[in-house]
């Protein structure tokens, strides 16, 4: 994958965060994670334990994103392209195994297209989902909502993964707070984080390669839009066990599916371990000298407290669900399987 994501790197702008955007809060920040011990590292790429920063790929104030990096650059301009607004794909259309077309509604009303090559690409989410209208999915749970199964794919909106995580909210001083509004006012509209890479206790001893780094943790505050500020310490789960599902609870594409993350649900209890010992380096953090005197933390329980990991913590997710459309060799659970035959009735969804 690294040519790809080298080559995406360059296409969507992402650079170093310059120094003149770190504000009071991420220096200290920085001060603490060299106090306890972490040395810079690069965080673009898998590594041992560290501190560093995201890139970033805020251009003029906007964060960059596929639609101007690629779509505006060089592709909307061509004649063999058009790009459908306000379109959802319903379902594909199957024939003798191979997609035959692809049932779209634009603004409610429905249209077959038919093309050459038809890629997938609807997210962790929606990929499954239109996937399993189509009649690929668990055939059990496809017929329960009255979709003919195709292809009996139980690995189709199962296997989601995504990393949970747990965030110390602290309250900034008065002096913070106006120093931070400040820096706001000035026009940096990125506000620096500082992300640090670690390897919790649970973590597999002598396998702690670039790959096995168990949890990372950002200290981050938040500006709203107008002052006052909120912020805290987070520490997410990078290599989380649990698995959790995508399932649809109709066959209307304008529903919705249902999405159950599960965590915690793995058996052994790891992922809770690795979260409370992440939240107790969250709080070596807010506790060690360079930021205890910038903001603390609240008195008394906080809103939303997650009593079974801490309280004052918590619960959320660092965005990155993935897995639900795995693809592998057949002995993989997950992976649609060499063995699956297709389902010997009409395959057009026309048909239903
Ligand atoms: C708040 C947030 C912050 C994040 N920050 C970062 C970050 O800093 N760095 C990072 O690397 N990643 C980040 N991520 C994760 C990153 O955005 C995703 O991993 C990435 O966008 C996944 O790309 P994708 O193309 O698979 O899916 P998506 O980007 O989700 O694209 C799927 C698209 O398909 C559309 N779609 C779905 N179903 C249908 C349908 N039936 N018909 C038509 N269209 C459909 C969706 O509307 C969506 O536009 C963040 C995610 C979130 C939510």
């Amino acid at each position: 994958m690294e040519p790809y994501r080298a080559a995406a790197v360059r296409r969507m702008g992402l650079r170093e965060v310059p120094d003149r955007e770190l504000s009071s809060w991420s220096r200290a920040a920085l001060d603490a994670a060299r106090a306890l011990g972490y040395g810079e590292v690069d965080m673009g790429v898998p590594g041992p334990p560290g501190h560093g920063f995201p890139l970033i790929n805020a251009v003029d104030g906007r964060r960059w994103n596929a639609a101007p990096a690629y779509l505006d650059a060089d592709t909307r301009g061509r004649a063999d392209l058009e790009v459908l607004g306000n379109t959802l794909a319903d379902r594909l259309l199957l024939r003798d195994g191979r997609v035959d077309g692809v049932i779209v509604r634009t603004d409610g009303v429905p249209r077959t297209l038919r093309a050459g090559l038809y890629v997938v690409a609807g997210g962790a989410f929606g990929s499954p989902a239109l996937l399993m209208r189509s009649g690929i999915g668990p055939a059990g749970p496809l017929r329960d909502i009255n979709i003919a199964p195709v292809l009996d794919l139980p690995g189709v909106g199962a296997n989601l993964s995504d990393q949970p995580g747990v965030f110390l909210p602290l309250v900034p001083t008065p002096e913070l707070n106006a120093a931070l509004v400040e820096k706001e006012r000035e026009g940096e509209p990125y506000v620096s984080r500082v992300l640090v890479r670690t390897a919790s206790e649970h973590a597999p001893r002598g396998r702690l390669g670039p790959a096995h780094s168990a949890h990372r943790r950002t200290a981050a505050l938040r500006l709203a839009a107008t002052g006052p500020v909120r912020g805290g310490v987070s520490a997410f789960l990078m290599k989380p066990a649990t698995r959790g599902t995508v399932r649809l609870r109709s066959a209307d594409p304008e529903e919705p599916p249902e999405i159950d993350p599960a965590f915690p649900s793995d058996p052994d209890g790891h992922d809770l371990a690795v979260l409370r010992s992440g939240l107790a380096t969250a709080r070596r953090f807010a506790r060690s000298a360079a930021l205890k005197g910038l903001a603390a933390l609240p008195e008394g329980p906080a809103a939303h407290e997650l009593p079974e990991v801490e309280p004052h913590a918590r619960p959320g997710t660092y965005w990155h669900p993935v897995g639900t459309c795995a693809m592998g060799p057949a002995e993989l659970p997950a992976a649609p399987s060499r063995s699956t035959r297709l389902m010997p009735h009409g395959t057009d969804p026309e048909e239903r």
